[in-house]
């Protein structure tokens, strides 16, 4: 079940993982080039398309603190909404692997 990725910017397929980004912006994840996001963000779609990257570096690494952290309302009298707001980066950052990056070529 090959399922073809379109970037939202230029509309063309996105062929390799390497060439996708992952954006989650107005409660959805958006896909792009690697070129494609670079540009929108120096046009006027920088208003509407979320800063940071679910599978680049930075989403890699929001995801590991937000897993640490979930943790940390178990053991503490921090309020519980923590881990449930962490769950749901943690999960994201998976979701976006499992239903984009892994269907595409390294
Ligand atoms: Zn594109």
């Amino acid at each position: 079940m090959e399922k073809e990725m379109h970037c939202e910017s230029c509309l063309l397929p996105i062929k390799v993982r390497e060439d996708l980004v992952t954006v989650w912006a107005f409660f959805k994840i958006r896909l792009y080039h690697e070129s494609c996001y670079a540009n929108s963000l120096k046009g006027a779609a920088a208003l509407f398309v979320s800063n940071t990257p679910i599978n680049r570096f930075s989403g890699n690494f929001t995801a590991i603190v937000a897993f640490i952290v979930a943790w940390i309302p178990l053991f503490t009298d921090i309020t519980p909404a923590i881990t449930i707001v962490c769950s749901l980066i943690v999960l994201l950052r998976l979701y976006s692997f499992i239903r984009f990056e892994k269907h595409l070529p390294q």
